[in-house]
């Protein structure tokens, strides 16, 4: 039921472990099925440097955090905030239909770091619920 991309991302991981020095750190719960997905950005500029998670869920989740921060790393803050669950998705060569809710994790926990982020640097947080709607806070292909 899963492809080869979502098994190898799964069997290896990249970017696992915690970051004691984060910049930004987004942690989400899924009520379905329980996963919990903890982000941490290291951010220079508007760019983020590097980025971990830590994921304790079941093999799409921990797939979908792999994928989702090997692709957000270099982009900046705006580009990564735009990444949809979709991209995940579609980068891991498909989920099966019962587990596609557990990729929005990856992009929601990314969203919870990058405002997180925002926070310490006393910016105003993106509105997470509308995807980047209005004024000077929207990202650039919001
Ligand atoms: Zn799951």
């Amino acid at each position: 039921m899963y492809t080869e991309r979502v098994i190898a991302e799964f069997t290896n991981p990249e970017n696992v472990g915690e970051m004691a020095d984060a910049d930004g750190v987004g942690e989400v719960g899924s009520p379905t099925c329980g996963d919990i997905m903890k982000i941490y950005l290291k951010v220079e500029g508007d760019r983020i440097a590097d980025v971990r998670f830590q994921t304790f869920g079941c093999a799409a989740a921990i797939a979908s955090s792999s994928m989702a921060t090997r692709m957000i790393r270099g982009m900046t803050l705006a580009e990564a905030w735009s990444l949809s669950n979709g991209d995940v998705v579609e980068s891991l060569g498909g989920l099966p239909p019962a587990k596609v809710h557990c990729s929005v994790l990856a992009s929601d926990a990314i969203r919870a770091a990058i405002n997180d982020w925002r926070t310490r640097q006393g910016l105003p947080p993106w509105d997470a619920g509308s995807r980047g709607c209005c004024g000077e806070a929207e990202p650039e292909n919001g």
